[in-house]
């Protein structure tokens, strides 16, 4: 009995003293082989055992770098930088022998994905496997086990080690996003404590906004893939075409409760364009991970949750292109250990399980080499089979060189061949010119990616997504585009994409106009205006020298300006010039409609922007506003945070876009001096959410429809799903443009498509002019969307306006930014910031 007094109390004491949880390196290494001594273990590069501490992404680089000089095994590059400058590595592990012919055994492997390849050579090829690590820089696991990985496939010894080099090249990609890794390793070491406490509401575990997930412009890496629009992304998918992994992992991390997830995912969310025979492959690989944490006791499960349906994430995205993308999730234990229903969940446990998933997912490659060989083969050849031979795509709008460059630049980086016009032509009312249009055929390798791209989907095997229902490139560039069966248009292949030339302007000594319709039209606005020039904007049409005009013409009068007439001149060729942008020099101001002292020209003023970020803003949509305004116009934006909104002397600002938000994260005293600063001339921005906030604070009166209905016929265990069906995820809509109203300037045509992910509706104006951008009545053009919602959406008002004393409040019910890759609506944002004061 004393005994058991005694074991009692020393228990209890136990668990009284706090512990450190630190392992060394053995603990995550498999014990039944030997390590050769000459490789450095992580410790002796970066100081602390991995799990210690969370690795920042500067030791990571240290230790990659140090572990490729120590042997031969490894190939380390360089292949770029992120936004804020951090190397992004790649790890080329392969057999010495293997090594030394690598270009051979690439271009072998290649091709496989080429026009009937016969390579029947597929017992001799190694498979190929990218293994990619922490996208989300805060589920900080994957990257501390990647290090674990090149160290075990650097040092391991044996004859399975050599077996697996000899038939394996693995692209190791250790940290998808550095900058989200660096920011969250700060955070989570600045707060450890000596007697670590796994106590959740430890600072710790709850990061301040925006967190790690995401890059320096707050984008979600891991729905760029497809995309391709930030720097990260382009040099993974250049990494992927240069190499076609067969599979391609992606480690991430999910609540801290759960256990370890690996795909198949949903089966009935699969996207239909992807070959059954991949989830039939995945599910191989899956009882490689299933073995390998059986062993060291690890919870798991599969196919519950997660999707394989939208092709921008880096588990789907090899899914469209003939390899096995491959999910994990690693219950998250945020910072170094932490209470979960599952007990403590220590870093270390977590890293665990990432590095077993990645080495049997090396195991199951290795083990399936053949089979994956031939899928892949197989999946080329069917989907060139699947197109017929001369069947076209041609896209292109002949008013904005710049959009249709950007488009062409997303195909091009995935490897999709595209060709030259041969010659201009006309069908359906729309135009399509030589060097402001491309075409695409579709019979090529990359078939069934292009068809992921551009399809329009409506009818869906489920109603719930993990992301996005619909993407399709062309609405979002709004473009002009249509699938053709005559060969005769095609011209020369573009090996390098270049936009058209544009003819500089001859000096004037009148007048300047720049149409508004290029997609650099608001980069060169900006910069006139901050030059201090005198620049109108035209808000009807006109004609002048025998030319037309559109609304929104720019006009930068010659005389009284704070240059001279050659100045002037050379200032304006050099915009011309870096823009790509067509701008004409004018001799007369006598004009067929409004002549160019009418006023009908509105003075521009150089707007001062602040974008408002902090707790309670979405992030992403904050990020996108920031992105495109520093990114592509080189405008300057201050980001204004909600903590200090209510000291800050808001009248430097013309304008304050207030992006998506939670409603209760804006005081009403912020809303009381939001309301000052409009009534005495300031254009206030809002999206989505905000837009409940203005008109509850009355900024902004609107009607916003509720949409209320009950559960019927739908059980408890329905409930979810019935839930999930009512949610836009994000889809594609058509709305109808009023081109007279300035929101309007610079689109060609009078239909926009738009994208949302929410479900707020707001009723139309009864007066048709106060609903410049409205829903159509039939608006779905891409995308789910339940019955019900889409009944609301109909008609309904995109955008709304209000005077408020000096001052204007300007709503978006969508988000016009969304991804980066939304260039068609960009301009609205644009025509809210230039011209909201005159609308
Ligand atoms: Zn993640």
């Amino acid at each position: 009995m004393k005994d058991l007094i005694r074991l009692l109390i020393l228990l209890l004491s136990i668990n009284l003293i706090a512990q450190d949880y630190t392992v060394d390196l053995d603990y995550y290494l498999p014990k039944d082989v030997s390590y050769n001594k000459n490789i450095p273990v992580p410790k002796s590069v970066i100081g602390h055992e991995i799990g210690e501490w969370h690795i920042t992404h500067d030791k990571l680089v240290q230790y990659m770098f140090a572990l490729a000089a120590s042997n031969d095994r490894i190939a380390i590059e360089n292949r770029g930088t992120t936004f804020e400058g951090r190397p992004l590595l790649l790890l080329t592990i392969t057999s010495p022998g293997n090594h030394g012919k690598l270009e051979q055994i690439r271009k072998n492997h290649l091709s496989l994905t080429e026009t009937d390849s016969n390579n029947s050579n597929l017992k001799e090829m190694p498979v190929v496997v990218y293994q990619g690590f922490s996208i989300h820089g805060n589920e900080a696991s994957g990257s501390n086990a990647a290090i674990v990985v090149a160290y075990y496939l650097a040092a391991a010894q044996g004859s399975k080690i050599d077996d697996l080099l000899d038939n394996t090249v693995i692209l190791l990609d250790p940290s998808f996003n550095p900058d989200g890794l660096q920011r969250f390793a700060y955070w989570a070491n600045i707060h450890k404590n000596k007697n670590i406490n796994p106590d959740p509401n430890d600072r710790e575990y709850n990061e301040v906004w925006p967190g790690g997930r995401t890059n320096h412009y707050w984008f979600d890496l891991n729905r760029d893939w497809l995309l391709a629009q930030l720097p990260e992304s382009k040099v993974r998918i250049n990494t992927f075409h240069n190499w076609y992994p067969n599979i391609l992992t992606d480690h991430h991390e999910m609540g801290t409760n759960s256990t370890f997830f690996f795909q198949p995912g949903i089966p009935s969310r699969t996207h239909p364009l992807t070959p059954s025979k991949n989830q039939e492959i995945t599910a191989g690989i899956a009882e490689f991970h299933a073995q390998a944490l059986n062993k060291i006791g690890s919870l798991y499960y599969s196919k519950e949750n997660f999707d394989d349906f939208y092709y921008g994430k880096g588990s789907t995205y090899p899914d469209i292109n003939g390899g096995i993308g491959i999910l994990f999730e690693q219950a998250s234990s945020r910072g170094h250990a932490q209470e979960s229903d599952n007990g403590i969940l220590t870093f270390p446990f977590a890293i665990r399980n990432q590095f077993t998933a990645a080495l049997s997912t090396l195991e199951a490659a290795v083990a399936m080499r053949q089979q994956l060989l031939k899928y892949q083969q197989d999946f080329f050849r069917d989907a060139r089979k699947e197109s017929s031979k001369s069947n076209t795509i041609v896209f292109g709008d002949e008013k904005d060189a710049s959009r249709v460059y950007h488009l062409a630049e997303i195909l091009q980086r995935h490897k999709i061949k595209i060709y030259e016009l041969r010659e201009d032509f006309s069908i359906n009312g729309k135009t399509f010119k030589k060097g402001y249009s491309y075409v695409i055929p579709k019979k090529q390798k990359q078939h069934r990616l292009i068809k992921a791209m551009f399809e329009k989907r409506t009818t869906f095997k489920d109603s719930l997504f993990y992301d996005v229902s619909a993407w399709s490139l062309p609405l979002a560039f709004n473009m002009d585009y249509f699938e053709d069966t005559s060969k005769s248009r095609t011209g020369s292949i573009v090996s390098k994409l270049k936009k058209p030339d544009v003819i500089l302007p001859q000096t004037s000594n009148y007048a300047y106009l720049m149409e508004w319709y290029d997609y650099n039209a608001p980069k060169a606005l900006n910069k006139m205006l901050q030059k201090g020039l005198v620049v109108k904007v035209g808000l009807k049409p006109f004609s002048v020298e025998n030319k037309p005009y559109d609304y929104g013409t720019i006009l930068i009068p010659v005389q009284n300006q704070k240059i001279d007439v050659n100045e002037l001149a050379e200032f304006i060729k050099q915009i011309a010039k870096e823009n790509h942008i067509k701008i004409t020099g004018v001799s007369t101001g006598l004009t067929e409609g409004i002549d160019l002292g009418s006023g009908n020209f509105k003075k521009l003023d150089a707007p001062k922007i602040a974008l408002i970020v902090g707790q309670g803003i979405t992030p992403y949509d904050a990020g996108e506003v920031w992105h495109l305004m520093d990114q592509r116009y080189n405008i300057q934006v201050t980001k204004l945070d909600t903590r200090t909104l209510n000291r800050v002397d808001l009248s430097r600002y013309t304008d304050i876009i207030l992006p998506n938000c939670r409603v209760s994260a804006l005081s009403k005293s912020v809303a009381e001096k939001l309301k000052t600063w409009v009534k005495n001339g300031g254009t206030l921005i809002g999206y989505k959410n905000a837009g409940k906030w203005f008109n509850s604070n009355e900024l902004l009166k609107m009607k916003i429809k509720s949409v209320k209905d009950s559960a019927q016929n739908i059980s408890y265990e329905q409930k979810g799903k019935y839930f999930g069906a009512k949610v836009i995820g994000g889809s594609i809509f058509e709305t109808k443009l009023d081109r007279s109203h300035p929101i309007a300037f610079g689109y060609k045509n009078n239909r926009l498509p738009v994208f949302r992910n929410s479900t707020i509706f707001v009723e139309a104006d009864k007066n048709s002019y106060n609903n410049p951008i409205q829903y159509t009545d039939n608006p779905l053009l891409s995308g789910y969307i339940s019955k019900r919602n889409l009944e609301q959406l109909k008609n309904s008002a995109a955008f709304k306006i209000s005077g408020l004393g000096k001052g204007k409040v300007i709503y978006f019910t969508d988000n016009t930014n969304f991804r980066a890759f939304w260039y068609g609506t960009n301009k609205l944002l644009m025509n809210a910031i230039f011209f909201g004061d005159k609308m």
